[in-house]
């Protein structure tokens, strides 16, 4: 064999290993974790199918200007925490980091304000914020949410929380808490920002970095920074709910009456003031106090009015009003109670097969099941009867039905009774029959 010249080995370039773990701040949802994620998700939309909610499904992708404009430019969203890149085309696009401003994006192309008013549409899916990661902040999270356009009386504001705190009731979350504040229109809101900001600027050395930079951008967060020292210059800071003008002021006065009435326990709070420039009115948030003694309390979701974003976009005069929560936080919160749901992979049936001919009349067998509504489990790939029966019991399934090589040739199938292991031979056509006679008693 010749020998290869030096200049004939061809160099192939190293590759560079693949990192076999998610993107900073993003996770797996694993088998395991689904059936709390349906539970929460299927009784959501149960209850806005019930208060005459439609689902909408909207990108993920949006122009980066609708949130620009819709979230706000100085809001710690868009001003840090957004996923935006240019695409090949040259648009400056961005991963979604909350539902509303592209939901309020669908209502104006849709042309929904020529439908039967109030619109009520509800969402779910991913949204992206590049966040430091930690225990119940991630960089993807998903949203479950629902808004309401075309309405702005305040009956409107007790329904989106009745359904909120509803949903949550339904899903099995304990120590609820409803956080209420109004934070005024675009009428009395200047006025009371220029009083906060007079406050604030003769505190301004007892601020953490942040707000200092916040005072002149948007005061209204430095009512909920989380810095101890912020919280108690926060403490004494003008109230907004004293400088509502008399619309807001009726408007925040009938939501709570409507509430009274729905006897929702609610606490008024004036630092709630919610990270998004499109609220005005009614903000809202819907609390758990964690079941660690020191009872911390944490924001499952929240939501508000907002009345002008539609007219920000080009839309026109809607207003609206909604409400989202982290479905994370929700399965973490539920996970910690340790609630009991059926979490069980439960088959009512196991198929146990050996050899090919059996294979064969196995899969016909579990086509048959699944279309008579029997759930039914199969390890097709086993070979030792022994050993699918274990699988059996591990899916708690009340028959095995058996088919070995002789019942594969009679047209036959045993039926196994996993519990006092009695065994029964019938021909293949009265299978289902006999099956769904036995699931019955
Ligand atoms: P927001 O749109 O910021 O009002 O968020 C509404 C809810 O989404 C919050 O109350 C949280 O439950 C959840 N949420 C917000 N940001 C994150 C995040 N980075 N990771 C997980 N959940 C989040």
């Amino acid at each position: 064999m010749p020998r290869l010249k030096k200049q004939n080995i061809i160099k192939r370039p190293r590759k560079r290993a693949i990192p076999l773990q998610t993107v900073k701040g993003m996770r797996d949802i694993l088998p395991t974790e689904q059936f709390i994620w349906e539970h929460i998700l299927n009784k959501s939309k149960k209850l806005c199918d019930d208060f005459g909610f439609r689902k909408i499904d909207i990108p993920i992708l949006e122009y980066s200007e609708l949130f620009k404009r819709g979230v706000g430019q100085t809001t710690d969203i868009v001003e840090k925490e957004m996923f935006s890149f240019e695409t090949r085309g040259g648009d400056k696009v961005s991963l979604r980091p909350e539902g509303t401003a592209g939901i309020a994006r669908a209502y104006i192309q849709n042309g929904m304000s020529r439908w039967t008013q109030p619109v009520k549409l509800y969402q779910e899916g991913s949204m992206f914020r590049y966040e430091n990661p930690q225990e119940g902040r991630y960089r993807e999270f998903h949203h479950f949410g629902f808004e309401i356009f075309g309405d702005g009386c305040p009956a409107i504001d007790a329904q989106v929380i009745y359904l909120a705190w509803k949903i949550f009731q339904k899903i099995g979350v304990k120590n609820l808490a409803i956080q209420i504040n109004s934070i005024g229109c675009s009428e009395c809101r200047p006025n009371y920002k220029n009083l906060l900001t007079d406050y604030y600027e003769m505190k301004i050395n007892k601020l953490c970095v942040d707000c200092r930079k916040r005072l002149t951008k948007n005061p209204l967060r430095l009512l909920d920074c989380k810095e101890d020292k912020c919280m108690q210059v926060a403490s004494s800071a003008p109230q907004i709910i004293d400088h509502l003008c008399g619309d807001c002021h009726d408007h925040f006065k009938n939501t709570l009456e409507f509430l009274d009435e729905l006897e929702l326990p609610y606490v008024l709070n004036s630092n709630l003031v919610r990270g998004l420039d499109y609220y005005t009115r009614t903000v809202f948030e819907i609390w758990s106090s964690d079941s660690d003694s020191l009872g911390r309390q944490s924001s499952l979701g929240g939501g508000g009015r907002y009345d002008d974003l539609i007219g920000v976009l080009g839309g026109g005069d809607v207003p609206a009003v909604g409400f989202a929560f982290g479905v994370e936080r929700v399965v973490k919160k539920l996970l910690s109670g340790k609630i009991s749901l059926d979490k069980k992979n439960t088959k009512q049936v196991f198929l146990v097969q050996l050899g090919d001919t059996a294979k064969k009349k196995a899969l016909k067998l579990f086509d048959k099941l699944i279309d008579s509504k029997v759930s039914v489990g199969e390890s097709l790939g086993r070979g030792s009867i022994k050993s699918q029966l274990k699988i059996a019991n591990r899916f708690s399934s009340k028959f095995a039905l058996i088919i070995g090589q002789k019942e594969a040739l009679d047209g036959t199938v045993i039926i196994r009774d996993m519990e006092s292991g009695i065994q029964e031979v019938i021909t293949m056509d009265k299978v289902v029959g006999e099956v769904k006679r036995r699931l019955k008693k």
